[in-house]
């Protein structure tokens, strides 16, 4: 099978996953044989000569797909503010970018050298204001004006690389579901830049922040945070975000270097445009967050997220931690949970779950009056929870009438 052939089964196969992860090339960097690396010119795509329109043409089909995927995010209004922001960062380059968002509950984001930028739902749930976003995004647009992805392409090409492209093959023919993206994602070799490619990445990105009067430190903020969230996975792969990329820390202080450089910053954040955009999403988001059992690094950003949390989120983020703790149930967790659980249903904004959850753990201290009192507000505040009939049975068992 020809080479070219190879990737374009590779690259349909993980339509889903089309991410960079902000890692070292696979590859040795090789000598272009084509040096141009202007950007593409406002309204067209790249001009491409030869092998390269193979890469597009795998990108066309690999967009054609991600449209149909169940896993794209369709709510309008989330997608035109998220657009809007891009289009922003992208000034003269609007036109040729498109965002999908993908419900993915890990913090990624990617651009392929179509101007297909994704961005997964775990990076909006980590995300505090709209400077973090235009962040993000101002980076990734800066690997596409920056041509990175088709870079790599020409390295892929001359270069043992290859072999990254039938690993792909490999994990793609088995990719069942969300679970295996992350791997996915780190074997794009595709999408893995160089530390000098995340570093010009990383100035555009700054640069178009700065330029429109967001925040500088918002990228700091944001990286340090995914840093921390790093180093909880000791046992566990990177985040899909660093991969095996060894540069985190120096690029965090180079763009906190940047931000500390500013005479008379720009201090917009943005905090409630993005919140209300993305926050009808957050039980959803959290919910998915928990749903990974890597409760080690749940903990970390539901906490930091509860620092920084306007009070109407307090108790949904509360209950969030206490379900972190309550279903990994190491040691004490169980003790911690009940112990959120009190708080939760005490503060704005706890979900009719928190109730319920509440009243096992009095029920289960002994607290029989607490618990009943606990699990008939639960059913009067979920009248269409599925389990209504389950805590009913409960409440009678309990000794007390639903
Ligand atoms: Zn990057």
């Amino acid at each position: 099978m020809k080479a070219s052939r190879v990737l374009l089964v590779a690259l349909a196969t993980v339509v889903v996953a089309p991410v960079h992860a902000h890692a070292a090339p696979l590859a040795p960097p090789a000598t272009h044989q084509q040096t141009s690396t202007a950007s593409p010119a406002p309204g067209n795509q790249p001009a491409v000569s030869g092998d390269e329109a193979e890469l597009l043409y795998a990108m066309e089909r690999a967009e054609t797909e991600l449209k149909r995927s169940p896993l794209l995010v369709r709510d309008p209004a989330l997608n035109g503010y998220v657009r809007g922001v891009a289009c922003k960062v992208a000034g003269d380059q609007c036109a040729n970018i498109r965002v999908y968002i993908v419900d993915v509950p890990q913090f990624n984001a990617s651009m392929a050298p179509n101007g297909m930028l994704v961005l997964w739902t775990g990076a909006l749930l980590r995300m505090r204001n709209e400077a973090e976003l235009a962040y993000v995004l101002g980076h990734e647009i800066g690997h596409y004006t920056a041509r990175h992805s088709l870079q790599q392409w020409r390295r892929l090409k001359s270069a043992s690389a290859w072999m990254s492209v039938f690993q792909l093959v490999a994990y793609g023919a088995g990719a069942g579901g969300v679970a295996q993206l992350g791997t996915l994602a780190g074997s794009a070799a595709l999408f893995k830049y160089s530390r000098d490619m995340e570093r010009e990445a990383d100035r555009l990105g700054f640069a178009s922040v700065v330029s429109h009067r967001w925040a500088p430190h918002a990228g700091a903020d944001l990286w340090a945070r995914m840093w921390r969230e790093e180093q909880t996975r000791k046992y566990d792969r990177p985040l899909t975000l660093f991969s095996t990329h060894p540069a985190s820390q120096e690029r965090l202080n180079d763009i906190k270097a940047a931000s500390m450089a500013m005479v008379a910053p720009p201090t917009d954040l943005g905090r409630e445009r993005y919140r209300a955009a993305v926050h009808p999403l957050f039980p959803k988001l959290l919910e998915e967050e928990l749903a990974q059992r890597r409760y080690a690094g749940s903990i970390l950003v539901i906490g930091e997220l509860l620092e920084d949390a306007p009070t109407e989120d307090q108790g949904l983020l509360t209950f969030s931690l206490g379900e972190a703790y309550r279903r990994r149930g190491l040691n004490d967790d169980r003790a911690k949970a009940a112990d959120f659980y009190a708080r939760a249903i005490a503060l704005p904004g706890a979900p009719a779950q928190a109730w319920r959850e509440y009243g096992f753990t009095r029920r289960d201290a002994g607290d029989t009056a607490t618990a009943m009192d606990a699990l008939r507000r639960y059913l009067r505040d979920a009248p269409d929870a599925d389990d209504q009939a389950f805590i009913r049975r409960e409440l009678e068992k309990i000794g007390g009438s639903p």
